[in-house]
């Protein structure tokens, strides 16, 4: 990329066909060789960073390219947010900042990267925006966040609970056992914890005990249809209250008519108007950080999947804004 003032916000078109990379949103690379991440942020108050992991899921694996696919999918974006009333990059100064170096040929490296990446974004100043990679992704930027803010409110957007104890799989952690850690950990207050978008079939009932015996709410996609999309965001605003608070996307929330680029899709789920209006109406949250994951651009068609996700990613960005700006 050329040298770029990191207070512009995005690249124009023709410095960006000049350049030939493809960053998240056409934004500058705060690390293009590498190097220390908090001190590349350079005044950043929102960090997009790809996580190209993949190692936890149980299926079709896939979604470690997800990050490679969102940048390109999201250059499209321009950066005016209508409800925040500003060019969304340029306000947060946001950036690229690369990926997590994971492979899955170091697998017991994988999470102590990905945290102590996160952590050194929240030290330099800014909020990380995740790119998975699939939900195991959502632990160790928990621990990071947690461990500057202490527990957080999480809203998590799934078809699944993901709050599984991993017995299915042999006892071990995977994208469908993070949160039931996280909560074991201390790392989300149980209290401040909305699901949103669950739906069957499922295991059994253990799962959803484990959500309500910490204090969580579940919503279901019957639940959704019943209090209807405002209803839900009220509710959502409601539990995590004024306090620090994370979002995490699993793509598989939405119904697979709209996003079929996912290794665990379930039929029955939202539309992506109806997430996309979700995330606009967190605005004023305090959002501290927020994943997208599980999107596996090898099961995706024409991009649609990819192309939500950085819409998503972008709603997000547009409430820290307005957070900030409250
Ligand atoms: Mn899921
Ligand atoms: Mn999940």
């Amino acid at each position: 990329m050329p040298k770029h003032d990191m207070t512009r916000g995005q690249l124009g078109a023709l410095d960006f066909l000049r350049a030939g990379q493809t960053s998240f949103f056409r934004l500058p690379v705060a690390r293009p060789d590498g190097g220390p991440l908090d001190d590349a942020l350079r005044g950043a108050r929102a960090a997009i960073l790809g996580v190209p992991w993949d190692g936890g899921v149980t299926i079709h694996p896939g979604a470690r390219h997800a990050p490679f696919a969102v940048r390109q999918a999201s250059v499209v974006l321009p950066g005016f947010g209508p409800d925040a009333g500003v060019d969304v990059f340029r306000f947060l100064r946001a950036v690229d900042a690369g990926n997590v170096a994971v492979t899955s040929l170091l697998p017991e490296l994988a999470a102590t990267t990905i945290e102590s990446d996160v952590a050194d974004i929240m030290r330099g100043g800014a909020a990380p925006f995740l790119v998975g990679g699939d939900h195991s992704i959502t632990l160790p930027a928990l621990r990071a966040v947690a461990k500057a803010r202490g527990p957080v409110g999480l809203v998590h957007v799934d078809a699944h609970a993901d709050t599984s104890d991993g017995s299915m799989w042999g006892g071990v952690s995977h994208h469908g056992t993070w949160l039931r850690q996280a909560l074991s950990e201390g790392l989300v207050d149980g209290k401040r914890l909305i699901q949103i978008g669950l739906r069957g079939p499922w295991k059994d009932d253990e799962e959803h005990a484990v959500v309500h015996a910490a204090g969580g709410r579940i919503v279901t996609v019957d639940d959704f249809d019943a209090v209807g999309g405002a209803g839900v965001a009220e509710l959502a605003r409601r539990t995590v209250g004024d306090a620090a608070t994370y979002l995490t996307i699993d793509v598989d929330a939405i119904d697979p008519a709209f996003a079929p680029g996912t290794g665990t899709p379930v039929a029955g789920g939202l539309t992506s108007r109806e997430v996309l209006r979700l995330v606009r109406a967190l605005a004023r949250v305090q959002l501290v950080g927020m994943d997208v994951v599980e999107l596996c651009p090898v099961l995706d068609v024409g991009g649609a999947t990819a192309l939500l996700a950085a819409h998503l990613l972008f709603e997000g960005l547009a409430i820290a804004c307005q957070a900030r700006a409250s």
